[in-house]
């Protein structure tokens, strides 16, 4: 078994059914993401649309694209016609533009609500006021072609777990927050998109439900990406 093929196992292994893993590949080449493909991966996560529509226009048709990275609103057009689900969205103004291009595409793409939770000021994501505020316009009732599948948002880089683990116990109530209120009779409102490698099992313990896992599978990277 080659060394992708055998990290996937291991993670695996130690990821329950209910939680979606999230194979994070940006800036490896085609080949290294076929041989996850090979082992069975199917669900890949880029965080550039330049980078993610090459990977989706040459890999084979059965990958689910999920964009993971900061979107700006004048790239959603590239990725509407394929992409699987975004987990970005930091702002509420690409919510229309992204059911605007679903809308062009005839689909309806999941996306996932991103809140900053970290301490760090670099991390994007909304508050917990705009996304309620929003919310409660009719204009959102409209939004027939995107379908808010969960939240997501990413912990301070740091050593100190219990920092970690206080920032992810933040992302799930307010995901909580927004099911009691919003989302309650809509059961496809259920992912907590948290964990990356050096954080994914704390997770998992305070409720994720998509991993997002890179250099454990695929090794370090050596671009910052
Ligand atoms: C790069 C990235 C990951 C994966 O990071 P690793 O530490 O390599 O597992 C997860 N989520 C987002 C948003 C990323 O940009």
């Amino acid at each position: 078994m080659g060394e992708i093929a055998k990290n996937l196992t291991e993670i695996k292994s130690g990821i329950p059914e209910n939680v979606t893993l999230v194979a994070v590949s940006k800036t490896k080449p085609n080949e290294v993401l076929m041989e996850a493909y090979e082992a069975g991966q199917r669900i890949f996560g880029e965080n550039r649309v330049q980078e993610l529509i090459p990977k989706s226009e040459t890999l084979p048709k059965d990958i689910e694209w999920h964009m993971i990275g900061h979107l700006q609103s004048n790239k959603i057009r590239h990725i509407a016609p394929f992409v699987s689900c975004i987990h970005s969205v930091d702002k509420v103004k690409l919510l229309r533009e992204i059911n605007k291009q679903a809308a062009k595409n005839n689909r309806v793409i999941r996306v996932l609500l991103q809140f900053h939770v970290a301490q760090e000021e670099t991390k994007f994501g909304l508050s917990l006021e705009e996304a309620e505020t929003y919310l409660k316009l009719s204009e959102f009732a409209d939004l027939n072609n995107i379908e808010i599948a969960g939240v997501m948002g990413m912990a301070t880089f740091t050593n100190d777990e219990a920092q970690v683990r206080n920032e992810f116990k933040v992302l799930k109530s307010i995901f909580d927050k927004l099911k009691t209120s919003f989302f309650s009779d809509q059961s496809s409102f259920k992912e907590i998109s948290m964990g990356m490698s050096g954080d994914y099992k704390i997770a998992m313990e305070e409720g994720s439900t998509m991993v997002r896992v890179g250099s454990s599978i695929f090794g370090t990277r050596h671009v910052v990406g």
